[in-house]
């Protein structure tokens, strides 16, 4: 288990992806909205990412983690939306956020 988390942190570290950006759901949208998100960010199936880095995000380290959001603890390391936002950026194909 201790394994695990330091792997997430390792790979977290040399991400931070999830604090760069916001993921929009565009399901059961309007296809004006839709088109209007494209024009913020990158649409992939029914999501659309935009580059919104956080405030908190100080020379990419997080200055609440010990206080983060409730959203930001639930981000599952690989869970889909980690690896959508990898994908997209290539940081997978070893390309640096
Ligand atoms: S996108 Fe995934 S790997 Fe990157 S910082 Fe967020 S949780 Fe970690
Ligand atoms: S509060 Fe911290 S963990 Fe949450 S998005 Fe901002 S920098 Fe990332």
């Amino acid at each position: 288990m201790a394994d695990i988390v330091e792997a997430n942190q390792e790979k977290c570290s040399k991400c931070g992806l999830c604090c760069k950006t916001i993921l929009i759901g565009l399901k059961g949208l309007d296809p004006e909205d839709v088109k209007y998100w494209g024009t913020l960010g990158h649409i992939v199936g029914d999501m659309c990412i935009v580059g919104l880095r956080c405030k908190q995000l100080k020379l990419d380290r997080c200055e609440v983690y010990e206080e983060r959001p409730l959203k930001c603890r639930n981000f599952e390391v690989d869970g889909k939306a980690c690896k959508l936002l990898r994908h997209v950026s290539g940081y997978d194909e070893g390309v640096q956020p």
